[in-house]
């Protein structure tokens, strides 16, 4: 392609040097380079080490227009350099999210992600779908709004389901779906990873901890849950 606009458009990179030098003035200068990298959501980032300045930034921006990548250089270098960030940027970079275009094309991205992790929530044996919501009726009242759910593409036997934050999703082992796993324990596993979304991750000092006491009293609310985790152990 190439053509006369390539010449004038500046570059990421020349961008990110060009903001690194406005907003670090008598620092070296460090080589630049740019990537896009498939981010579930629009975080981006840069570090610096070795002469060197890496711009990681989600493909939500690929196809940014140069003065909205601008205020995203300006975002993460003024962090990077402690300096204070002019208004015009945070308030560009906003701006540029919330086009309704650009929402959707991140939403989609998130969605094809979500899907290429895992396969479909109806399974040969269960159906995730309908095993979310009779448990949702059972011990959550019906209110909780159901995530993405779905079987995992491979079968695992160390983690039989998580909750995946950054995809909105709970996921469930290949290895579940099976008439061989009596579905007291499915539903076990299924019970537990909503827990993580009634009760998100506490911090607490250095370490996290993720199954709190709330947590795990939640988890003996399950009537049969010794019988489910010896079927689960059987299966391990
Ligand atoms: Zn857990």
């Amino acid at each position: 392609m190439g053509g006369l606009s390539a010449v004038l458009i500046e570059k990421p990179e020349e961008i990110f040097s060009r903001v690194y030098r406005e907003l670090r003035p008598y620092a070296a200068q460090p080589k630049v380079t740019v990537e896009f990298r498939r981010f579930a959501n629009a975080n981006s980032r840069v570090q610096l080490f070795d002469g060197r300045l890496e711009a990681k930034l989600s493909d939500a921006f690929a196809e940014a227009p140069a003065y909205v990548v601008e205020s995203l250089a300006h975002i993460l270098v003024s962090k990077l350099a402690r300096k204070p960030l002019a208004r015009v940027h945070r308030d560009r970079y906003r701006r540029y999210l919330n086009r309704a275009d650009v929402r959707r094309h991140i939403e989609t991205l998130r969605k094809s992600r979500g899907r290429k992790l895992v396969d479909s929530p109806q399974g040969a044996c269960y159906d995730l779908v309908e095993m979310f919501e009779e448990l949702n009726v059972r011990f959550f009242g019906g209110m909780m709004a159901r995530p993405e759910l779905g079987w995992s593409r491979r079968v695992s036997r160390t983690t039989l389901g998580h909750y995946d934050p950054s995809h909105h999703a709970i996921v469930m082992s290949r290895l579940l779906d099976s008439p061989k796993v009596a579905k007291v324990a499915v539903e076990y596993v299924m019970y537990h990873e909503m827990l993580h979304l009634r009760f998100p991750e506490e911090h607490r000092g250095p370490r996290r901890c993720v199954h709190t006491g709330e947590f795990k009293a939640a988890e003996r609310e399950f009537p049969e849950w010794e019988t489910a985790r010896k079927l689960l152990r059987a299966l391990g």
